[in-house]
């Protein structure tokens, strides 16, 4: 059989839908024809590449989508306990150092793991998943820290006072006065950075 004939069963071979007898004469002209080896294997190689970009195209609208309800569930979560914070915050009437605590201790390193969540919508703007974590956990740090310096100003806290007495007394009254906000802030750097990694990886960025 000669090679274009070979050339024309091929499709057919390929989609298993000729004879036995056919099937046997491609295979034996194959064995023995370098030529129209090559041209069954650029044909296979197209198939499986169309099969492949079907399925990243299809792969990559689900992670785009679960990684839409990443950001979106972790966006609530971050709302909420701002809400919880100013909550609690309304409900202190008392000045100074006690003024606002909870809010300033739930509500600023909230707000700074919010502010690193919207960032992610500028995904885009990064070539690559680490550097994109690493930018995410320095913004939660640096809008967190932003937040801290103005929550001082606001509720007209003097964190000199902690000063006062000795380095355990001090230690201790930063261990009152912001363990809460931080231990928020440290769980939500850490959590900004790890969950932005896997963002970015749903969305394919390496
Ligand atoms: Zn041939």
């Amino acid at each position: 059989m000669n090679c274009n004939v070979i050339k024309d069963l091929l499709p057919l071979y390929i989609d298993d839908c000729c004879s036995d007898e056919s099937r046997a004469e491609v295979e034996n002209h194959i064995d023995n024809c370098a030529e129209c080896k090559k041209v069954l294997e650029n044909m296979t190689g197209t198939v499986t590449k169309e099969e492949m970009n079907f399925e990243i195209k299809n792969c990559s609208r689900i992670n785009y989508w679960k990684a839409s309800t990443l950001q979106s569930v972790l966006l609530l979560a971050s709302f909420l306990l701002i809400i919880v914070g100013v909550y609690f915050e309304a409900g202190t009437d008392y000045i100074d150092f006690g003024n606002g605590l909870a809010a300033f201790n739930i509500v600023v390193p909230a707000t700074g793991f919010m502010i690193s969540l919207i960032n992610w919508y500028f995904i885009r703007l990064y070539k690559n998943k680490k550097v994109f974590s690493w930018c995410s956990c320095a913004l939660t740090l640096f809008v967190t820290l932003c937040a801290f310096v103005w929550s001082l100003f606001h509720y007209e806290m003097n964190p000199l006072v902690l000063l006062g007495g000795t380095f355990v007394d001090f230690f201790e009254g930063i261990l009152f006065s912001f363990g809460i906000g931080i231990f928020l802030t440290a769980l939500f750097a850490v959590l900004s950075k790890v969950l932005s990694a896997f963002y970015a990886k749903m969305l394919g960025k390496e």
